[in-house]
């Protein structure tokens, strides 16, 4: 079995995004070189996530208010976790969407389903933050 790894960084210039992230898994996949196997990416931060949905800019929107909704990140003083800090809810945000990704690689290509594309969602931006793409089979 072979195995990949490389790290990216994101910056997201408002607090938070919604980045199609797939043609640059594709470009590590390709430079692995492995054409059967599993591929997982996560963010290497605990108020971003990676998760796989459908690119319209509408349910970008809707996930936005949906998880504003769920957490608002006015008042900031409603969480216990600030105070030093002010993205309590972005770790909720984080929690809902999830961590990380995996997609079977079939053929040396992403398996994605027709409409999946892989996407980093960002909940407390501004700053960079690492991605990693681990890619494991043959
Ligand atoms: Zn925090």
């Amino acid at each position: 079995m072979r195995s990949y790894r490389e790290e990216f960084l994101m910056k997201v210039p408002s607090r938070r995004g919604y980045v199609n992230i797939t043609s640059r898994v594709e470009k590590a996949l390709k430079k692995s070189g492995i054409k059967e196997g599993l591929c997982l990416v996560n963010p290497m931060h605990i108020t971003a996530s990676v998760y796989i949905n459908d690119d319209e800019s509408g349910l970008l929107q809707d996930y936005d208010d949906w998880l504003e909704k769920l957490a608002p990140h006015e008042p900031v003083s409603q969480y216990r976790h600030n105070g030093f800090e002010d993205n309590g809810d972005a770790h909720l945000k984080r929690q809902v969407m999830g961590r990380e990704s995996v997609v079977a690689v079939t053929g040396g290509r992403l398996d994605l389903g027709t409409w999946e594309r892989i996407f980093y969602g960002e909940f407390d931006g501004r700053r960079e933050k690492r991605v990693l793409i681990k890619i494991i089979g043959e």
